[in-house]
C-alpha cells in the first residue's frame, strides 16, 4: 500500500477504502483530482486522471525520489510503476511490460513518454557512450512517429492515430541496448477525409510550413496550405501547434536516429506526391521499419553478456464510441476486448486459480468474462471477421448489405449481436445498415457501410508493380510485393481484418509472456479543462475499465507470495529457529515459526507450497530485519 501522504489528499490506494463501492471510489478519485493528485494506486495498478495542465512532478528531483524504492514507499506515480517494472526486469531477469489503456485524450501517450524518460534517466550510471546513443535514438523515435502518425482531432490536439508497442532491450547490466516498435492500424483514411475541426497528419503541415524555399521548390509545392484539397480545411484551424518549429525538430530527430539524407528527401517527396495524389500507410510502415533496422539489437552474445531482457510499453487506442462507428472502430474495440481478456486472465482469473490451488480460502468475486465477445469477433468460421472475409471472397459484386445479411443469418441467436432485422423494436438501431455489438464496455452501433472495401484494402496491382519498378531505391523497398509475378500476385492477400486479428493475437501472446504492469488512464472531461471533473463520464470509464472489480480482487488478495523454500533461503537469518538450518518437520513449519516470532501471523496465510503475505509493509519489514542481520 502506498505511503499515505496526508488524508486531506484522499486515499493513495483504493484498497484502503472503507467500503468498496462506486460512490466512495468516485469521491476519492475526485478529491485527489481536485487536489492535484492525479495518480492513485490499486495495489500495483496506477490509475491516472489527465490533469490538462503542466504539473511539476516529473523533474530530476522526483525521479531521484522513486529510483530504486519499493512501490509502496512513495506516493502513487508513473515513476513507481516504471521503477517496479525495471527492478523486476533487472533483479529477477523477468521480461516485463507496461500496458497503458484509456480512451482518446486520457493521457496514454504522455504517460508512455514519462515512463520512457524515467527509464532513460535511471539507466547507464557509468555513462557509456554507446548506451547514451541508443537511449537518444529510442527517445527521438517517438518524435518522428508522432509527426507521421499523430493528428489534431476534436478530442485531442496530438492524437495518436495508430497503436504502438515498443520493446526496450536491456543488457545484463540493466542498460538499454536497443528496441523494437510494432505499429497497429494507422487511420489512413484521415489523409483524405477529416471531420470538421480536425486535421490530417502533422507531417504535411510541418513540411509546408517548415520546409525551406529550396525544398518546397524541388518538390513543386507551394507554401500556401489552401492549395491542397486534403489539408486545406484542417489548415484553417487555430491551434497551439507550431508546425514550422516542429518540422526542424523532426528533421533533426531523423538525422540523429540515422536516416540518410537521401532517405529523408524521399520521405518529403512522397508527402508531396500524396498532396498532389491518394499511399500514406506504406510511408508510415516504412518509417517504422527503418527505425527498427537501426534500433534493433545487433551482435548480442548471451554467452558473454548474459540474458537480454525486455520492458515493453504498450500505448494503444482505447475503446471508441462515436456517433458514426465504422470498420476502424470495430477493429479498435475488438483490440480492447482482447486487452480486457488479457487483464482478466492475468489479474483476476490467475489470482483466483492460484488461491484455489494452494487451498487458501477465497471468496469468489463476480466479474464479467468477456471471452464470449472476443469469440464473437474472432472465432474461426463463425466470428464476424470470418463472415466478413467470406463475403469478400465472393466473386462478383458484393455489397455491404450482403455482408449484413450474412451476419444476420449466422449470428441471430448470439446474445451480444443485434441488428434492425433481428430486433425491429430496438430504438438504438436507427438504420437498416446498422448492427450492434454489446461490448464489455457498453453497446456500440456500427454502420456496415465501407466494411467490404476497407477489409479488401486492395491497392491496384499495377500500381504496386509501377512503384516496385521505380528507380528510387526507397520507393522500391516500400512495395516489395511488386516483384511478384502476375500469377503470384493474383493469389489473394490476407484481408485487413485478418491481418489485424493476427497482429492482436500475437500482441496478446507476447504480453502474456511478460510480467504485466498496468496504467489505467481516465479523461476527466470533454473540454480539455484542468478544472472540470465530469462525474458521469468518469464513472463510465471506471466501470468499463473494471476498476472496482480490480479493488475487490486486490483486497481479497495477497500482495506477495513465495514458496516456503525460497522464502527461507532469503529470510532464515532472521530467526534462531531457522538459522543456519532448521530441525522442524517441514519448511512450512519453519516459516510459521519465523513469522510468529516476528508477530506477522495475522497478515499471512499458509498455502500448500507457498506463503502468502497480505500487505507489502510486512515484506518491507522482513527486508529490513534481514538487512540488520547481514
Ligand atoms: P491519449 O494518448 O490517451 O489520446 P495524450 O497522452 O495525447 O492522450 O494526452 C492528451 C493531452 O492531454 C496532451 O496533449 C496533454 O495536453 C494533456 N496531458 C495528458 N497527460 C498529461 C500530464 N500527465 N500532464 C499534463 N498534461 C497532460
Ligand atoms: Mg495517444
Amino acid at each position: 500500500m502506498a505511503e499515505q501522504e496526508s488524508l486531506e489528499f484522499g486515499k493513495a490506494d483504493f484498497v484502503l477504502m472503507d467500503t468498496v463501492s462506486m460512490p466512495e471510489f468516485m469521491a476519492n478519485l475526485k478529491l485527489r483530482f481536485d487536489k492535484g493528485r492525479i495518480y492513485t494506486f490499486i495495489g500495483e495498478v496506477v490509475v491516472s486522471v489527465n490533469p490538462y495542465k503542466l504539473l511539476n512532478i516529473y523533474g530530476r528531483d522526483t525521479i531521484e525520489q522513486y529510483k530504486g524504492r519499493e512501490l509502496y514507499e512513495r506516493p502513487p506515480h508513473l515513476f513507481a510503476i516504471a521503477d517496479a517494472a525495471y527492478k523486476a526486469m533487472k533483479r529477477r531477469s523477468k521480461d516485463t511490460c507496461i500496458v497503458i489503456s484509456g480512451e482518446s485524450g486520457a493521457g496514454k501517450t504522455e504517460a508512455s513518454k514519462y515512463i520512457m524518460q524515467y527509464i532513460a534517466a535511471i539507466t547507464n550510471p557509468s555513462q557509456r557512450a554507446e548506451v547514451e546513443r541508443v537511449k537518444n535514438m529510442l527517445l527521438k523515435s517517438n518524435c518522428v512517429l508522432e509527426a507521421f502518425g499523430n493528428a489534431k482531432t476534436n478530442r485531442n490536439d496530438n492524437s495518436s492515430r495508430f497503436g504502438k508497442y515498443m520493446d526496450i532491450n536491456f543488457d545484463f547490466k540493466g542498460d538499454p541496448i536497443g528496441g523494437h516498435i510494432n505499429n497497429y492500424l494507422l487511420e489512413k483514411s484521415r489523409v483524405i477525409v477529416q471531420q470538421p475541426g480536425e486535421r490530417s497528419f502533422h507531417s504535411f503541415y510541418q513540411l509546408l510550413q517548415g520546409g525551406s524555399e529550396q525544398i518546397l521548390r524541388s518538390l513543386y509545392l507551394q507554401k500556401s496550405l489552401s492549395s491542397y484539397n486534403y489539408i486545406h480545411v484542417g489548415a484553417q484551424l487555430k491551434s497551439s501547434i507550431n508546425d514550422a518549429a516542429e518540422f526542424k525538430v523532426v528533421a533533426d530527430a531523423m538525422k540523429v536516429i540515422g536516416f540518410k539524407p537521401e532517405e529523408i528527401q524521399t520521405v518529403y517527396k512522397i508527402l508531396a506526391a500524396i498532396l498532389h495524389l491518394a499511399i500514406y500507410e506504406r510511408l508510415f510502415c516504412w518509417i517504422v521499419t527503418r527505425i527498427n533496422d537501426i534500433i534493433e539489437v545487433k551482435n548480442y552474445d548471451t554467452t558473454i553478456h548474459g540474458k537480454n531482457t525486455v520492458i515493453g510499453v504498450l500505448d494503444i487506442y482505447g475503446f471508441e464510441i462515436f456517433d458514426n462507428n465504422s470498420f476502424e472502430q470495430f477493429c479498435i474495440n475488438y483490440c480492447n476486448e482482447k486487452l480486457q481478456q488479457l487483464f482478466i486472465q492475468l489479474v483476476l482469473k490467475q489470482e483466483q486459480e492460484e488461491y484455489q490451488r494452494e487451498g487458501i480460502p477465497w471468496k469468489h468475486i463476480d466479474y464479467f468474462n468477456n471471452q464470449i465477445i472476443v469469440d464473437l469477433v474472432e472465432q474461426q468460421h463463425k466470428g464476424i471477421i470470418a463472415i466478413l472475409d467470406d463475403a469478400c471472397m465472393n466473386v462478383g459484386k458484393v455489397t455491404d448489405e450482403m455482408f449484413l445479411e450474412a451476419l444476420n443469418s449466422k449470428l441471430a441467436k448470439h446474445g451480444h449481436f443485434s441488428s434492425r432485422k433481428l430486433c425491429a423494436s430496438d430504438k438504438i438501431l436507427e438504420f437498416d445498415r446498422d448492427f450492434r455489438i454489446r461490448h464489455y464496455a457498453g453497446d456500440v452501433v456500427y454502420s456496415v457501410i465501407g466494411f467490404i472495401d476497407k477489409n479488401k484494402d486492395t491497392l491496384f496491382q499495377d500500381f504496386k508493380r509501377l512503384m516496385y519498378n521505380s528507380s528510387n531505391p526507397v520507393l522500391k523497398n516500400m512495395w516489395p510485393e511488386g516483384k511478384l509475378s502476375i500469377t503470384e500476385v493474383t493469389k489473394r492477400p490476407l484481408t485487413a481484418a485478418t491481418l489485424f486479428k493476427n497482429s492482436m493475437i500475437a500482441l496478446v501472446d507476447n504480453l502474456a509472456s511478460k510480467e504485466p504492469y498496468y496504467v489505467r488512464c481516465i479523461k476527466p472531461n470533454e473540454k480539455k479543462s484542468p478544472q472540470i471533473f465530469d462525474e458521469e463520464r468518469c464513472r463510465h470509464q471506471v466501470e468499463y475499465l473494471g476498476l472496482l472489480e480490480n479493488v475487490r480482487v486486490r483486497r481479497a488478495g495477497f500482495a506477495f507470495r513465495q514458496t516456503y523454500e525460497k522464502f527461507l533461503h532469503r529470510y532464515k537469518m532472521i530467526s534462531e529457529f531457522t538459522w543456519p538450518n532448521h530441525d522442524l518437520p517441514s519448511d512450512k513449519e519453519a516459516v510459521k515459526k519465523l513469522i510468529e516470532q516476528c508477530g506477522f501471523q495475522d497478515d499471512v496465510a499458509y498455502g500448500k507450497t507457498k506463503i502468502f503475505i497480505r500487505t507489502p509493509r510486512t515484506l518491507f519489514t522482513l527486508e529490513e530485519l534481514r538487512a540488520q542481520m547481514l
